[in-house]
């Protein structure tokens, strides 16, 4: 078993200090700004490895005392989404933190339809098989998105 979901008592502290340490070098390389309301926004993505909807993270922020405005939230995302620090789960309409931003791959996310954690996987193999499937048709690939759901091994246990 891999570590894709991590135990329930890991130390999620290192990831949130990782994950921002790679959207401030990704930001960085980019020379985008990665400014407060962004790295709030970031942050609350980051409280947990469970996607979390635009209105959840406008909720999360007024609890803070942050009187954002949605336009505030969407634009904050489009950016995060923009420079592939976080993805966007379409089914869920949810986003969730991407722990590999600075390299280049094709989501695969596994959602746990019982504790709602998200798990993003890069399996070469699939990836190929897609962009096989594409060239066959002469089919121009701009997004791939390949969303699984089941449940992650802690409640497939239970
Ligand atoms: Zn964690
Ligand atoms: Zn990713
Ligand atoms: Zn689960």
């Amino acid at each position: 078993m891999t570590d894709l979901f991590p135990d329930k008592g890991h130390d999620h502290g290192r990831c949130i200090d990782s994950a921002l340490h790679q959207a401030e070098t990704v930001a960085e390389a980019n020379n985008a700004r990665f400014t407060d309301m962004r790295r709030r926004v970031f942050t609350l993505i980051w409280q947990s490895h469970k996607a979390i909807t635009a209105y959840e993270l406008l909720d999360a922020l007024q609890g803070e005392g942050v009187r954002a405005q949605p336009p505030t939230v969407y634009r904050a995302l489009e950016f995060l989404v923009g420079l592939r620090l976080i993805h966007r789960i379409e089914s869920l309409n949810a986003y969730f933190g991407c722990d590999m931003p600075d390299c280049e791959h094709l989501g695969q996310y596994f959602i746990c339809r019982n504790c709602g954690r998200v798990a993003e996987a890069v399996n070469e193999d699939m990836s190929r098989a897609v962009r096989a499937a594409a060239g066959a048709v002469g089919f121009k690939i701009e997004a791939t998105t390949i969303e699984i759901k089941g449940l992650c091994h802690d409640c497939a246990a239970h």
